[in-house]
């Protein structure tokens, strides 16, 4: 195509020209540092996640530091030829986890209105939509949605904050059922907590895992 002549696609690391389905070399590939989770039963994100929610698996792609290969992948997926970073997360994921015990959907963590409204799109459905072809497992990017309280929340103190409903909220209730939470990148951890807490105080025979891109170290 001629927009592959015009925009040849390039190593996000080094700059080497590229197959039009990678975003890193292979030498750049190295200096990714993925993580050793699917290696283990318990690993860094899991004893992280359980003092906040109880979790049946996590799953970290990559491990997460500024200026970090991991990052400018991440940053990338949010502004720039999205869906082919998309695809190849999902397909690093799908080369590391298997599932023993098969969930049974996938969920997408909601973006921010702002944030929704200034980019169009949420990055996490083209990342999660080839997990779900990856996998054979469903995805619902409308399970959960975005209160709108968040403004005014900030406005007031912490205690008030606390008392007010939760950030997310579920669209139906669930039951018997074990879903796996996306998001992009594990920081404090807050807002998967978040999501898990009202989904599980909201259901039946519910467990929750969850699967990031990179988690921060
Ligand atoms: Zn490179």
């Amino acid at each position: 195509m001629i927009i592959d002549f015009l925009f040849p696609n390039r190593c996000l690391d080094c700059n080497q020209l590229i197959d039009k389905e990678e975003v890193v070399c292979e030498l750049c590939m190295d200096k990714i540092r993925f993580s050793d989770h699917h290696f283990f039963e318990s690993n860094a994100l899991k004893e992280k996640a359980t003092l906040q929610f109880p979790v049946e698996n996590a799953f970290s792609l990559m491990m997460y530091e500024k200026e970090s290969l991991a990052q400018k992948i991440i940053h990338q997926l949010k502004y720039n030829h999205r869906e082919r970073v998309g695809k190849i997360l999902a397909h690093w994921v799908s080369e590391r986890i298997i599932f023993h015990d098969k969930p049974d959907l996938f969920v997408t963590v909601p973006l921010h209105h702002k944030k929704l409204k200034q980019r169009g799109y949420n990055q996490l459905h083209l990342f999660a939509n080839a997990l779900s072809e990856y996998y054979q497992i469903p995805v619902s990017h409308t399970l959960l949605r975005r209160s709108n309280h968040s403004r005014a929340q900030a406005k007031k103190n912490q205690t008030e904050r606390l008392k007010t409903k939760n950030a997310y909220q579920l669209t139906e209730t669930i039951r018997d059922k074990h879903i796996v939470l996306i998001d992009d990148v594990y920081t404090t951890g807050n807002t998967l907590s978040n999501i898990a807490w009202e989904i599980l105080n909201n259901s039946t025979n519910v467990k929750i895992s969850i699967l990031v891109m990179a988690m921060d170290v």
